[in-house]
């Protein structure tokens, strides 16, 4: 059985930075988790962050990839460098999802590490732009379908094409 990854404030846990949820009703995540499918993962708690936490930001808004560089900084409201915070809790991800042999996430659209398609501007004024966390980066880079909260339709679609080619192994390669 295909298992998702799923950001775990999407599913109710009270791991924002500010010790709130973001909890979806949709019913095809509630499908999913009566069928047992479903790995809850946070980044930023499995990087070591706290709750509650100063909200962080890719500085200049630019994307996770430049922060995976190194060409750029996820930097919390004080203006502290966390970078390494955040990468380490999308390298936990990715391991996590290698453990489950997991070809699809579905991550909090908007956050630092979780974002798919939008993330803040770097400026804390809630401006959004084009761009993907660190944490939906490097699942994609290594082969996995990273999906929004906006798309569990789309993911669900990818989950039965999956399925009905009969991919039960990993599609990218293990270390
Ligand atoms: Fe939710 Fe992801 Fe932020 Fe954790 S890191 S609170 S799972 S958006």
């Amino acid at each position: 059985m295909q298992r998702i990854l799923v950001s775990a404030c999407l599913l109710g846990e009270q791991v924002r930075y500010d010790g709130s949820h973001k909890r979806s009703r949709h019913p095809i995540l509630q499908q999913w988790v009566a069928e047992n499918r479903v790995i809850s993962i946070c980044p930023e708690l499995s990087g070591g962050m706290p709750v509650p936490r100063l909200p962080a930001e890719i500085a200049s808004g630019e994307g996770g990839e430049k922060v995976l560089q190194r060409q750029t900084s996820v930097v919390d409201s004080s203006g502290a460098d966390v970078s390494h915070t955040f990468i380490v809790g999308a390298q936990n991800a990715l391991r996590i999802a290698r453990l489950h042999e997991i070809h699809i996430a579905v991550l909090k659209e908007g956050s630092p590490s979780c974002g798919s398609h939008q993330v803040y501007d770097g400026s804390f004024k809630g401006h959004l732009v084009a761009g993907q966390g660190v944490t939906a980066t490097l699942l994609r880079i290594s082969g996995i379908f990273v999906f929004s909260e906006m798309e569990f339709n789309d993911a669900h679609n990818m989950l039965l094409h999956l399925e009905a080619d009969g991919i039960a192994s990993p599609i990218f390669h293990k270390p």
